[in-house]
């Protein structure tokens, strides 16, 4: 089994209300996959403000050491955990092996990843979803 970005597959879930379908990512939602937001998940509304991790990445973030936090300064990693955590759950549920999750995202993100300045740029890492879900064996790749 395979779980996709909700994003990708065309839901307009994404923090300014928008979607970013992909091809391939409808494609498999069609066939049966598991689309995911783990932002939804963890409680966050839709539309919300824009999130990024500072100090770290996915995996500081899930250790302890960074947090994430939106562009006016609202501590959201309470919210983005319980959200990794509810996809990893329902991951298993589904028994998902791989994922193909939307690129750079806080979430998301795999290789990449917004680098906390909120002015475009990135840095190398995974989001937070995207580390729990390989931390447990999950593959994880981008559109
Ligand atoms: S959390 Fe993931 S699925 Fe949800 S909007 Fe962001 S990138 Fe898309």
């Amino acid at each position: 089994m395979v779980a996709v970005s909700w994003c990708l597959c065309g839901k307009e879930c994404r923090y300014d209300g928008t979607a970013k379908p992909d091809v391939q990512a409808m494609a498999l939602a069609k066939e049966g996959a598991l689309c995911i937001c783990p932002e939804v998940l963890g409680g966050l509304p839709v539309p919300r403000e824009p999130a990024e991790i500072v100090g770290g990445d996915g995996y500081d973030v899930l250790d302890g050491r960074a947090r994430v936090i939106t562009v006016s300064g609202r501590d959201v990693t309470t919210e983005y955990i319980a959200g990794a955590e509810e996809a990893f759950r329902l991951c298993c549920e589904s028994g998902v092996t791989c994922a193909l999750l939307k690129a750079n995202s806080p979430s998301c993100g795999s290789g990449c990843i917004y680098d906390g300045s909120f002015t475009g740029g990135k840095k190398q890492g995974d989001g937070v979803t995207a580390a729990l879900l390989k931390r447990n064996g999950i593959a994880v790749t981008t559109e």
